[in-house]
């Protein structure tokens, strides 16, 4: 769907910004309607191009067999696993660094959570020649040391951030305010379908390549549509990404799994939401330009969120999604974190396939859904790889009882 003239997606959206960055979001929308929209000066032909040819795509659609004798449906899986990087979020790194070259910026500011946006910005950059600055939480910086790595050896600078408790929400503020200062030869790279307009509509423009192509190809495999489209959400990027190409077929069922943490509940007094499941039990609010649905308390506070996965510990969702759920369209589901967990070593074993942990709440969510909601015909966005997780899993893995899990034998 297209958003309306304010870059409003019904409710939700627009552009909450300061002053200082109007300019900056309105000459980049203009550049996203001549670019994006209307292909000028053949921007989208040569975005494909190196998608193609640096970006691996198109990525496989795979019948997952084993998945599908257990289930008794068939389970197809989107593999942007196997895109460069290892997961989804090239194809908007790529978008978007190509779109500030075609926009005669050579400069590039990036915020990053766990890393894998910047990872992704980060090589992205380095193909095309710009330079870039990530902000990235001094938490997360300590937490996440191999993306830091793969960030510098890719030439890209990283700057801790070192307000609030250091992490994603506070990269996003501090990118915001660099860019606002530096906006003549810099664009901000936003890593999801999240932030003021155009970046949510932009985001998903450059992401909606998985779900054309999972359609064209669904059509060369059961000769039709799939019956549902399932896809994990944290901002909501690879999610829009898989919904896109399906959004008028009323046909296809789409479902967004969220992650549900160690609990739904929220604690108020200590300003904790134990999960991210913004779309399942947010309350609409306004965050990093947009108005959409959020983890806050009574007074508008934002609450910490918490997820097994770093990719999905976001407390905000783009605001697009957020109206597809309040349209009946999309609807939104919650998988725990122990739940993710049994779906990671699950897809390890039957598949041959390790998941991120992100993709793993997907995977998670075929084990207890109704198989009637979910029809003959399942495509699962495999969102990434899982080598990033490895650690976590690991260590969230012995702190469980986890049945299907193997006997790692590392911490004798
Ligand atoms: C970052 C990430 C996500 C979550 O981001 P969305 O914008 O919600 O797609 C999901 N899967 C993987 C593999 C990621 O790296």
């Amino acid at each position: 769907m297209a958003t309306d003239e304010n870059g409003k997606f019904g409710r939700y959206g627009g552009q909450y910004v300061p002053e200082a960055l109007m300019a900056a979001v309105e000459e980049l929308d203009d550049a996203y309607r001549r670019y994006v929209l209307e292909n000028e000066d053949g921007f989208m032909d040569e975005f494909r191009a190196r998608l193609r040819d640096f970006g691996g795509r198109p990525t496989p659609l795979q019948h997952a067999d084993r998945l599908s004798e257990r289930y008794g449906f068939d389970v197809y899986l989107k593999r942007e696993d196997l895109l460069h990087g290892g997961a989804h979020k090239l194809n908007n790194a790529l978008g978007q660094c190509l779109l500030a070259k075609y926009m005669g910026k050579d400069r590039i500011v990036a915020e990053t959570g766990a890393g894998q946006h910047g990872t992704a910005t980060a090589m992205a950059a380095a193909h095309l020649g710009m330079e870039c600055e990530v902000y990235m939480g001094e938490r997360d910086i300590n937490r996440q040391r191999p993306n830091v790595f793969r960030m510098r050896l890719n030439g890209a600078t990283v700057n801790p951030v070192t307000t609030g408790r250091g992490t994603l929400k506070e990269a996003i503020n501090e990118t915001m305010r660099e860019w606002a200062t530096t906006v003549e030869d810099t664009h901000y790279v936003i890593g999801s379908v999240v932030g003021p307009h155009p970046f949510p509509a932009m985001v998903r423009d450059f992401q909606s390549v998985i779900g054309e192509e999972a359609r064209r190809q669904a059509e060369e495999r059961i000769g039709g549509l799939p019956d549902s489209v399932v896809a994990c959400a944290g901002g909501g990027s690879n999610t829009m990404g898989a919904f896109d190409a399906f959004v008028d077929d009323e046909s296809v069922s789409l479902i967004a799994v969220e992650a549900g943490g160690s609990s739904l509940d929220v604690d108020e007094e200590a300003g904790v939401a134990p999960n991210s499941a913004s779309l399942a039990t947010g309350q609409e609010g306004v965050l990093h330009g947009a108005r959409t649905k959020l983890l806050q308390d009574t007074t508008g506070q934002i609450l910490e969120s918490h997820s097994v996965s770093s990719g999905l510990d976001y407390a905000g969702v783009g605001p697009e999604l957020a109206n597809l759920v309040d349209e009946g369209r999309v609807t939104p589901t919650a998988v725990d974190d122990d739940a993710a967990l049994e779906g990671f070593h699950r897809l390890s074993q039957l598949e041959g396939i390790i998941p991120a942990l992100e993709s793993a709440h997907a995977i998670a969510y075929l084990e207890r859904a109704d198989p009637d909601d979910l029809g003959e015909h399942v495509v699962v966005n495999l969102s990434g790889r899982g080598d990033k997780d490895l650690e976590s899993v690991v260590e969230e893995t012995e702190k469980r009882d986890i049945e299907s899990a193997p006997e790692m034998g590392v911490f004798e």
